[in-house]
């Protein structure tokens, strides 16, 4: 199984994937955790390449294709080798991003990340995908509070209203695969919204 939790900024995704992988491991499931950009060595330096704040500014199309790259790695050497092993791959972020900040955000077209994605992921898509929405400013607010404002965080809330809707109209296109959950709530609340929704999962 291949779930994916997706999210804007500060509704609490580092928490909730905590939570799901003890969920899972309570239920003698073999899970492993991994994120996007990132879960690989090479995927991890993209990522770090993409939140530098000190270089020149990345280009859409550079941004978009670096994504992909880190992807591809991530899923050639991390996902693939875990889930034909059986194992349960959790991951912070997947295409689902790519599609709501390098496409909703960055305006970059719906037909060219379709074909990356086919490109680089053939028939791999996730099983689930939780996506934890809340209004923009509430995640700003939280986000900003922890101090962690990155290059791509301290751009304009327009951006990040683009973003949520993009990530609300996915879930609406496609409600068997894609849950969405109210982060507005308690962490308790929300968690046990997750619970609920993974647990026809866990049991079939
Ligand atoms: O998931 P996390 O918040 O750690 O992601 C780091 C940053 O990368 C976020 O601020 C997010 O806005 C950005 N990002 C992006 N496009 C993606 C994935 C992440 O702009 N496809
Ligand atoms: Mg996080």
């Amino acid at each position: 199984r291949f779930i994916t939790l997706e999210g804007g900024e500060g509704v609490g995704k580092t928490s909730n994937m905590i939570y799901i992988q003890s969920l899972l491991k309570d239920k003698n499931i073999s899970v492993l955790q991994t994120r996007e950009p990132g879960g690989t060595k090479l995927a991890e330096n993209i990522r770090q390449l993409l939140l530098d704040k000190g270089q020149e500014s990345i280009a859409e199309q550079t941004e978009l294709l670096m994504m992909f790259a880190a992807r591809a790695q991530h899923i050639r050497h991390v996902i693939k080798p875990a889930l034909e092993q059986g194992v349960w791959v959790v991951c912070d972020r997947f295409t689902d991003a790519t599609y709501a900040y390098q496409g909703g955000g960055r305006n970059m077209a719906l037909s060219v990340i379709q074909w990356l994605e086919n490109f680089v992921q053939g028939d791999l898509r996730p099983d689930l995908t939780l996506l934890l929405d809340a209004p923009v400013q509430l995640g700003m607010q939280r986000a900003t509070h922890r101090g962690k404002l990155d290059r791509f965080e301290s751009e304009k809330m327009v951006f990040f209203e683009k973003v949520r809707q993009t990530y609300l109209t996915i879930a609406e296109q496609q409600p068997e695969r894609v849950k969405i959950i109210d982060a507005t709530q308690s962490l308790e609340n929300v968690q046990s919204q997750i619970s609920n929704i993974l647990s026809p999962f866990i049991h079939d």
